[in-house]
C-alpha cells in the first residue's frame, strides 16, 4: 500500500525538475512570509505567500528542465557577489585568531596571511606583485 504510494509518487515525478538553488531560496522566502503574514494578516503579504508558494510548484513540477536550469543559472549569477561577501566574512570569522584577510593593492585578489605583528612583504600569487603590509594586532 504505502510502497504503491510511493511508486506513484516517483512515477509522477518522473522527468520533472525537482528542487533547485532558487526553489530553496524561494522557499526560504515563503517561510519568512508567511511568519509576517500570521503576525500581519495584511493582504499584500498573503497575496505574496500565495505566489511565492505557486512558484516553487510549478517550478518542481515543471517538465521544461531546460528553462528552469536557465533561471537557476540567472539566479546564481545575481546572488554571486553576496554569497561571495557573506563566504569571506564567515572565513574571516572563523580565522580571526590565526589570519589576516588582505586585499591585493595591484590586483584586488583577497590573500590570507598570518596574523603575525609588524610589517611584512607580502607576495601576491595571483599577479606576483611584492608589497608591505603592516599588521596590529
Ligand atoms: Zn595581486
Amino acid at each position: 500500500m504505502m510502497k504503491d504510494f510511493i511508486l506513484k509518487i516517483a512515477k509522477f515525478m518522473e522527468g520533472r525538475y525537482g528542487i533547485d538553488q532558487l526553489n530553496k531560496a524561494l522557499f526560504v522566502l515563503w517561510f519568512i512570509l508567511e511568519t509576517i503574514w500570521i503576525f500581519t494578516r495584511f493582504w499584500l503579504i498573503g497575496l505574496l505567500v500565495l505566489i511565492v508558494l505557486f512558484l516553487i510548484t510549478y517550478r518542481s513540477l515543471s517538465k521544461n528542465i531546460q528553462m528552469r536550469m536557465y533561471e537557476n543559472r540567472k539566479f546564481l549569477d545575481l546572488t554571486k557577489r553576496f554569497t561571495a561577501f557573506t563566504d569571506l566574512f564567515s572565513k574571516k570569522w572563523k580565522d580571526r585568531k590565526t589570519h589576516r584577510y588582505i586585499k591585493c593593492p595591484y590586483c584586488k585578489a583577497q590573500l590570507r596571511v598570518k596574523k603575525l605583528r609588524g610589517t611584512h612583504t607580502v607576495h601576491c600569487p595571483k599577479c606576483g606583485e611584492d608589497f608591505k603590509k603592516r599588521i596590529i594586532i
